[in-house]
């Protein structure tokens, strides 16, 4: 349930519903909105009575939640959450962000390159692998803390954001010391312990939907975030696995406006993993900005034929360049910039 303040309530009126929350044995998040304050109770309060807050001072109703999230739910917060990426750069805003790089950090040479190039042509973030989820254990499997020194050392000389996949709970504190942001691949959207902990640190998070979970899973992965206290939660639509083999994944692109009607969280669109072929890139981010996307992330390579993972849907920086011109014009044409 939510428990809606009247605007103008106290601070001791907020915190004296605050300590009721913590009687009946659930937790509260307080969210305070531009009118009014809303506190969230957290926890399983299917079988707590509601009357027992609709009376308290200074409550102006008690709302049950529907959905089974709730923080992420937009029940619980009606305005689109905005993400800070670095700097005054942030996702959700007016601008649809694009975070461009390579899929896995392979050397300095490869990734200063490509970081200096997306940035000349327009990217706020830097992608990157240091830590890969391959299929094969015989795969590459990244630089490991070597890859991240290198993030670093681009993100220094280029400002961009430095956004890089934590795969392991023990991973957490050395990822977040380098990164901006934390993604959270779609093989370990429901690593549960994965997702309490990257809740328990500050850095915002790019959680991937995973290749085979509803949107509802998807929407309580980011729930376990939220929960733990991390409210910078970036939803990433990646493709889903379907019948089909003419691309690598089946990107979902209804889940742009269906996670916006849903949730208050801001929307990225991963058009690499979510077609496997770098011919369809530049469409498929077309169509995201369309769809009203709040942000991009894209493996751009600087020679995708020898690129040590998913060369094929890595586009070269000239079709980096093409695709931001194209998505430039598109965000105009729906009150946006990019
Ligand atoms: C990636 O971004 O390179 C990646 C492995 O993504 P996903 O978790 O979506 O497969
Ligand atoms: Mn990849």
């Amino acid at each position: 349930m939510i428990v809606v303040m009247k605007s103008g309530s106290t601070a001791r009126q907020i915190e004296h519903v605050v300590k009721l929350v913590r009687e009946m044995g659930l937790k509260e998040h307080v969210i305070q909105g531009t009118e009014r304050t809303v506190v969230a109770v957290i926890g399983n309060d299917r079988f707590k009575d509601r009357t027992v807050l609709e009376t308290v001072d200074g409550v102006e109703r008690v709302v049950p939640i529907l959905a089974p999230y709730k923080m992420a739910s937009k029940e619980v917060k009606k305005e689109r959450s905005i993400v800070p990426l670095i700097g005054d750069a942030r996702v959700g805003g007016r601008k649809v962000q694009v975070i461009a790089g390579p899929c896995s950090v392979e050397n300095k040479q490869q990734l200063l390159e490509t970081a200096r190039a997306v940035k000349e042509l327009g990217a706020t973030g830097l992608r990157g692998g240091a830590f890969k989820p391959r299929t094969s254990p015989y795969a590459f499997q990244g630089m490991g803390e070597k890859g991240l020194e290198l993030l670093a050392l681009a993100r220094e000389e280029t400002g961009l954001a430095v956004v890089t996949e934590v795969m392991a709970v023990e991973q957490v504190p050395l990822v977040a010391k380098y990164a901006d942001v934390l993604q959270i691949g779609a093989r370990n959207m429901q690593n549960f312990n994965l997702l309490n902990a990257a809740g328990e640190q500050p850095k915002p998070v790019l959680l991937k939907r995973g290749m085979s979970a509803t949107l509802e899973e998807f929407l309580l992965a980011a729930e376990y975030i939220m929960s733990k206290g991390n409210s910078n939660v970036m939803l990433c639509e990646r493709g889903i696995r379907t019948y089909e083999e003419y691309v690598r994944n089946t990107l979902a692109l209804a889940a742009v406006p269906e996670l916006h009607r849903v949730s208050h969280l801001p929307v990225v669109i991963d058009p690499s993993q979510g077609t496997g072929k770098s011919y369809l890139v530049d469409s498929m981010c077309r169509a995201a900005v369309a769809a009203g996307a709040d942000g991009l992330i894209i493996e751009v390579h600087n020679d995708p034929e020898h690129a040590l993972t998913d060369g094929a849907q890595s586009i070269t920086h000239q079709q980096f360049g093409e695709m931001m011109k194209a998505i430039r014009r598109i965000a105009a044409a729906v009150d946006r910039e990019a």
